[in-house]
């Protein structure tokens, strides 16, 4: 495997959105197991390749719990973020008891802040692209609460916001003066006066392959300015596809060709191969996908890229120095 290490040599990445807790990683889809638990496996491929950390999603109270635990097992390599995706603040209200839910999830972040293993609190926000997990108004009601803790938490904020930027801007905006450290808007899809917006009041943007799927896209993350870029896979989801407007742009620079088929054989999940990476399930390791692209569109190297997107996350979540893997 020459050519992957080669690559991994090269390149370091801090993986900002991995969404690690999910049961694809251990085989399970859609409530099916379907192949062997290759989660170790996952990990072992993200650090040949370079990933030398990577952030834990933490979407609702267990989640975030699970994502605490793998930073726990894997120190210095795993982190997480604490916190109640948009969509599944229906679980706030289903718990039946909103202030001890809240009262648990800012205990787990806290102590997780303190542990050094939790280092930004999300994910949070709003969807109005997918209302049938939870509509409007409790999207925003408890976006407006986890701010709230947010505030008293001082930890920089992971941010989801779909087809919602002025009901998100009218929430959060007014409360910058108490949340110094601001945060990144991960996947990043709006327009480009979204953006601006954003890096005007301070915030960095996370570019994933669901940020490069149209020309639209593209044109958006090539003005991101490179001390507000950060990568991120969100990997299982959003994967860089051959007929994504990104795709051509990893084809057309040959040097991204190798980088591009190399090493990033699939198999279908059924026809799961010890090894290889599944069909439609993304991975950390595809994050120099995610560079490649990026650093085309912005017409600068990949290192370069690289090296910056890791100073803005090192700076923003105050991540340790790295440990060294043997690749080997
Ligand atoms: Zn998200």
């Amino acid at each position: 495997m020459a050519t992957e290490n080669a690559d991994a040599v090269q390149h370091q990445y801090i993986d900002i959105g991995a969404n690690l807790t999910d049961p694809m990683f251990r085989g399970v889809y859609y409530d099916k197991q379907k192949h062997e638990d290759d989660f170790d496996a996952i990990l072992e491929r993200a650090r040949n390749r370079g990933v030398k950390k990577m952030l834990v999603t933490g979407s609702n109270i267990e989640e975030s719990r699970l994502a605490v635990q793998l930073a726990e097992q894997h120190k210095k390599l795993l982190y997480a973020t604490v916190g109640v995706h948009p969509c599944h603040t229906m679980d706030i209200e289903t718990s039946g008891d909103p202030d001890k839910y809240f009262a648990e999830l800012e205990a787990l972040a806290r102590k997780g802040k303190e542990d050094g293993t939790v280092k930004a609190f999300g994910e949070i926000g709003m969807d109005y692209a997918r209302l049938h997990y939870a509509p409007a108004d409790v999207q925003r009601k408890h976006f407006t609460r986890q701010l709230d803790i947010a505030e008293k938490l001082d930890l920089p904020l992971f941010l989801h916001m779909r087809d919602c930027a002025d009901d998100f801007n009218a929430i959060l905006y007014p409360r910058l003066s108490t949340l110094p450290r601001r945060g990144v808007v991960h996947s990043f899809t709006g327009t480009h006066e979204e953006m601006t917006s954003f890096v005007a009041h301070g915030f960095s943007i996370g570019i994933n392959g669901c940020s490069l799927k149209t020309e639209e896209n593209l044109a958006v993350a090539r003005e991101v300015p490179l001390e507000r870029i950060m990568l991120e896979t969100d990997a299982p989801w959003c994967e860089i596809r051959p007929s994504h407007a990104s795709s051509k742009l990893l084809i057309q620079a040959g040097k991204h060709e190798q980088a591009l088929k190399s090493g990033f054989d699939k198999v279908k999940k059924e026809k799961f191969v010890k090894g290889k990476m599944v069909s439609g399930r993304c991975e950390p390791c595809a994050i120099s996908q995610v560079a490649a692209v990026v650093a085309e569109l912005k017409g600068i190297s990949v290192e370069e890229l690289c090296e910056v997107a890791w100073a803005n996350s090192v700076k923003m979540f105050g991540f340790e120095e790295s440990v060294e893997y043997n690749n080997s």
